[in-house]
């Protein structure tokens, strides 16, 4: 394998298209594809679930099996592999753990993930792949790096390889009795005695893959940082504030192959950037469908989501009456606690030509949601990501946002004065702030030539795994030491993150600095920070980094590498490149 060019196995509970519950498997299901394409050799590994559609069980072939031990259990372990989209996928098989009515609500789910995390370092040395890194992903997976440094790396077979762990979110930890630490995962007493796979008194799966993986990262820039913090720690802030210096945020990105507004069977009308007419026709055809007013006029709220409390749920309860008397109808699709899920049901009585509530999981409806939706409705009390908003925008539909994780990091507010922005959002969790935001969005919707303007916007954002996928495959460099590339400590600062402030009124320096460009351009290889600094769109920080790129990487050989500068993407490349030379 070429330098540079990695083997990554990639280990999930669950992976789009063969298990789903939430964005992981949307992560899980796209994310290697994109490594690949980088030049990686990418291998999936996830649970044989009995959900498992047949057609796919249909195509796999048996790798292997053996018996292996779980603590002092004697368990059957089998490996089974298909490739899809080309990507190797291997799946565990042990029909105790994994043929269940239920992939997650088991009373022993930490024996099933217990197993799973181990059965995953146990069958590396039969199938003939050995993994320069493991990227676990979330609790179910918080064992693995836990058991990597209990008995597996000193064995010379595994000793070079390097362990990731991503958080996907970190309210849902896998807490368990103590005595399974011993019992289940057989690891030494001091992992215990330290505190570093126990809180408040459990053992704590994620805590484990936290404080044991060589480099943790999470889905976006402004979770990674939210998450050192006790609002947003989940008792977890102080860990993670200890592994500060190894824990980054790397956003995520969306298969723009499935969500593709102009090749998508599910949609009533495909349509291509520019045929707004044709996004109506999905408008009208989704409200026949839901039994709503068919009105192409009427802006159209969409929420799909689980219904649970994160997702913003209480504030969309308290002025519900008001979100429906800015004229706007209102299109649901989710499941989760019973108590919003009955509100809303009761809610379909009152409005029925303006509200669908649709309680099940539906991934076909969903896509002629997105597609019909003038907006997409994100309230959420906090968000790691976020997938939808992504999958909103490939569609032409307008996200409100409250500003928080990975929504703060993709959406721009949009800004009546300059023209720019990409969605609405509000800063503080608050049912009236959200209440205005949704009335500022419909007001907007109203004025057509400004709507439309943002709907074709956000059809050209990228948000394709392209990005995301480059970073991670420089942690994977970076961890493996083959290459002296510098990580990207603190996150993912690329031109996805657009919400950089730059003020409209032009300060007095850079009349001078105009004068300037006319006769003679900076060099990006030969100018000083200062000098860097005073042209305009660039600022003390950019001109920091561009300085320290070259300092790192040598002489820019050509201008449009200052992208490769953390935080300089092709918006703003175009911005500055003309005041520039090498
Ligand atoms: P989370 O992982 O917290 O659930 P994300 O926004 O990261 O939230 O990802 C949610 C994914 O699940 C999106 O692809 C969304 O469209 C999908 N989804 C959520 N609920 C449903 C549902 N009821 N039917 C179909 N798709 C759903």
């Amino acid at each position: 394998m070429k330098k540079g060019k990695k083997k990554i196995l990639f280990v999930a509970s669950e992976a789009d298209p063969f298990i789903k519950t939430g964005g992981l498997a949307d992560v899980a299901g796209s994310l290697p594809q994109a490594l690949i394409e980088e030049g990686h050799d990418v291998r999936l590994v996830i649970p044989q679930y009995r959900q498992i559609p047949k057609k796919y069980k249909d195509r796999m072939e048996s790798v292997c099996h053996f018996r292996t031990k779980l603590a002092w259990r004697d368990t059957y372990l089998g490996v089974n592999k298909l490739v899809e989209d080309g990507v190797p996928v291997y799946f565990i098989d042990n029909q105790y753990y994994f043929d269940r009515d239920s992939i997650y609500e088991n009373e022993d789910k930490h024996e099933q993930f217990a197993f799973f995390s181990q059965a995953v370092l146990d069958m590396l040395p039969v199938i003939g792949f050995k993994p320069d890194v493991i990227h676990a992903n979330d609790w179910q997976t918080g064992p693995l790096p836990l058991l990597f440094a209990d008995r597996y790396r000193q064995q010379s077979y595994y000793q070079d390889i390097k362990t990731v762990f991503t958080i996907h979110n970190l309210r849902y930890q896998g807490q368990f009795a103590g005595h399974a630490s011993g019992d289940v995962l057989g690891v030494a007493p001091h992992h215990w005695a330290s505190g570093n796979i126990r809180h408040n008194g459990l053992l704590n799966y994620m805590k484990s893959g936290i404080m044991y993986a060589d480099h943790i990262t999470t889905v976006s820039e402004s979770y990674a940082n939210e998450i050192q913090t006790s609002y947003f720690g989940e008792g977890l802030d102080y860990a993670l504030r200890l592994r500060a210096d190894d824990l980054s945020g790397i956003l995520n990105g969306i298969s723009y192959d499935k969500f593709d507004p102009e090749t998508n069977k599910n949609l009533a009308v495909r349509f291509s950037k520019g045929e707004i007419d044709k996004k109506i026709a999905n408008k009208v055809h989704i409200q026949q469908k839901m039994g709503l007013e068919v009105n192409g006029d009427k802006p159209l709220i969409g929420f799909i989501s689980r219904l649970v409390e994160q997702k913003g749920l209480d504030l969309v309860k308290a002025v519900f009456d008001e979100i429906m008397e800015t004229g706007a109808q209102f299109l649901i699709l989710g499941t989760g606690q019973r108590e919003y899920e009955e509100f809303f049901k009761a809610k379909q009585l009152e409005y029925p030509d303006n509200l669908s509530v649709n309680i099940k999981y539906d991934a076909q409806l969903a896509d002629q949601i997105y597609a019909g939706s003038d907006m997409f409705l994100m309230p959420s009390r906090f968000e790691p990501c976020g997938l939808s908003q992504l999958i909103s925008f490939r569609y032409g539909t307008i996200p409100v946002v409250r500003e928080t994780g990975g929504l703060n990091d993709t959406v721009v507010a949009y800004n009546e004065e300059t023209g720019e922005g990409t969605g609405f959002s509000f800063a503080n969790y608050n049912a009236h702030d959200m209440l205005h935001t949704i009335e500022r969005a419909v007001s907007f919707y109203n004025k057509k030539g400004i709507w439309n303007k943002l709907v074709n916007r956000v059809m050209n954002l990228d948000y394709s795994w392209h990005n995301s996928a480059q970073k991670y495959s420089e942690l994977y460099r970076h961890l493996t030491g083959d290459e002296e590339q510098r990580l990207l400590q603190k996150g993912d600062e690329s031109e996805v993150q657009i919400k950089i402030y730059e003020p409209d009124v032009k300060p007095k320096s850079e009349v001078k600095v105009k004068k300037n460009k006319a006769s003679k351009k900076i060099s990006i290889n030969q100018a000083e920070a200062v000098e860097l600094a005073e042209l305009p769109g660039i600022g003390d920080a950019y001109a920091e980094r561009i300085v320290n790129y070259r300092e790192q990487n040598g002489d820019f050989t050509k201008k449009s590498d200052l992208t490769k500068v953390k935080g300089i993407g092709k918006k703003k490349y175009q911005k500055i490149s003309k005041l520039l030379t090498l």
